[in-house]
């Protein structure tokens, strides 16, 4: 029988901070809604330039997306490709999109670095197999393309060589892209945190934001412990957003598809069994519609492997057997290893693809990461918290994409499910 934890593994063995929970101040410089790696980081910038900042989070620090995440970072370019992008925005804005990914990822590098951050983090590389002929062709294709941006580079691994990659004969071949990493996520998130509290930010868990008002004085926050007038409002709620959503954040629960990603940790394995199935401690992932992403643990130790979830509810032993057997797919070997931990959580789609960023009816926000937040959400804070600023490096490509939603769409996907039993049967017809 399958038994595991709904515990996130990241969360084990993890001292969380604890926040000193001050009244809540009357007035304050900026509220921010989400403690989140979005909200965290848009408050260290902040703070550093002498604002004062509350963020709340209607979760404690680590129930959200950032705790508990598959801790992959990259440049996370676009799903459309460049020729896709091209078609829809003309080449020069689509190469604006694909290089702004390039430019996230070394932010992120020299954000860690400066700050000293200890979560783990490498810069490992992505394999990404191909489970068809055709597959491997398309890749490569798209990919050489991609060799247009500054800092892209990839290698091309043949069927011949593929267990220098990855113990599973699964693909037929696959791509190295060396501008990916990992790290633990619920230590990065911490860390943050950590950070936050020494500069003066203000936390408070559990405390849901309601409705936001502008005033003559500002903008008034009502939270379920009490009320605040901020000069600035952030939103960054990304998946959350339509759980706890009122009045005031209809407009981007209408702009957002809430999407459960799930993930497992098998039990602790051997060194070398471990080195055989992640010989170079890569992250990685296929060409599956059904997006999978698996590596080693950063202690490699165990295996963790992330897909989509069942439904929209956190199922921990439906996801867990679910997410079991399309890793066993990939290595068969591990039918009869156990899986201790099964834990999942939301991520926020937008309707092109794109995250967004910028300032709605008086009110700041970056969301819509797509499934691929941990760079983004690090480096747009940084963009959104000069622009708060006021200083000047604060444009990013995504700043006049439209924020789309679509007709009779209000916050509820009601049709992934179908969509997500599509791509199964795609991919499966097409032997993925
Ligand atoms: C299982 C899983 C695996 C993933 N793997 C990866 C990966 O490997 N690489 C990658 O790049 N991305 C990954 N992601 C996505 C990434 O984790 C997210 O995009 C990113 O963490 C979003 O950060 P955030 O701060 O914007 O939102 P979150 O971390 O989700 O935080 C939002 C917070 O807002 C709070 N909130 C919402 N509404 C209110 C309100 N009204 N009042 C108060 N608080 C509120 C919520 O409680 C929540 O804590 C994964 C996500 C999941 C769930």
């Amino acid at each position: 029988m399958l038994q595991f934890q709904d515990t996130p593994y990241w969360h084990i063995g993890i001292k969380k901070p604890t926040f000193p929970t001050p009244e809540i101040p009357k007035v304050i410089d900026v509220v921010i809604i989400g403690g989140g790696f979005t909200g965290l980081s848009t408050a260290l910038h902040l703070l550093r330039s002498g604002r004062t900042v509350a963020i709340f989070d209607a979760m404690t620090i680590g129930d959200g997306a950032s705790g508990k995440n598959g801790g992959m970072v990259g440049p996370s370019l676009h799903k459309l490709g460049l020729e896709g992008l091209t078609t829809k925005y003309g080449n020069k804005k689509a190469m604006a999109i694909l290089q702004e990914g390039m430019h996230a990822i070394e932010f992120f590098k020299s954000f860690i670095t400066k700050e000293s951050i200890d979560c783990d983090f490498e810069m490992t590389g992505r394999f990404r197999g191909a489970t068809t002929q055709k597959a491997i062709e398309n890749i490569i294709r798209d990919s050489e393309k991609l060799t247009a941006l500054k800092g892209f580079h990839f290698d091309v691994v043949k069927k011949q060589d593929i267990h220098s990659e990855i113990g599973s004969d699964l693909y037929q071949g696959g791509i190295v892209y060396h501008q990916d990493g990992g790290l633990h996520p619920f230590k990065l998130l911490c860390e943050l945190a950590k950070k936050v509290i020494s500069r003066g930010g203000l936390v408070f868990e559990k405390t849901l934001v309601g409705n936001t008002y502008q005033t003559p004085n500002g903008i008034k926050v009502e939270t379920e412990k009490g009320g605040l007038t901020a000069r600035d409002v952030v939103v960054a709620s990304n998946g959350y957003t339509k759980k706890f959503a009122r009045s005031t954040r209809k407009y981007f629960s209408k702009r957002l598809l809430p999407i459960t990603s799930a993930m497992i940790a098998s039990e602790q394995l051997s060194p070398d069994f471990i080195n055989r199935l992640f010989p170079n401690k890569r992250m990685h992932g296929g060409n599956h519609r059904l997006v999978q992403y698996y590596r080693a643990s950063p202690d490699h130790k165990r295996v963790l492997f992330g897909a989509r979830g069942i439904d929209t509810y956190d199922r921990a032993i439906q996801n867990g057997k679910m997410l079991k057997k399309h890793l066993c797919k990939i290595f068969p070997e591990l039918e009869t290893v156990k899986i201790e931990y099964s834990w999942s959580g939301k991520v926020a789609y937008t309707f092109d693809h794109a995250p967004h960023l910028g300032k709605q009816d008086g009110i700041y926000y970056a969301m819509g990461y797509c499934g691929s937040g941990v760079t983004r959400s690090i480096y747009l804070a940084n963009k959104l918290a000069n622009r708060i600023l006021g200083i000047d490096d604060y444009q990013t490509a995504f700043d006049d994409l439209p924020f789309e939603s679509k007709p009779f769409y209000t916050g509820k996907p009601w049709f992934m499910p179908m969509v997500l039993k599509w791509h199964s049967f795609l991919d499966h017809i097409e032997g993925n």
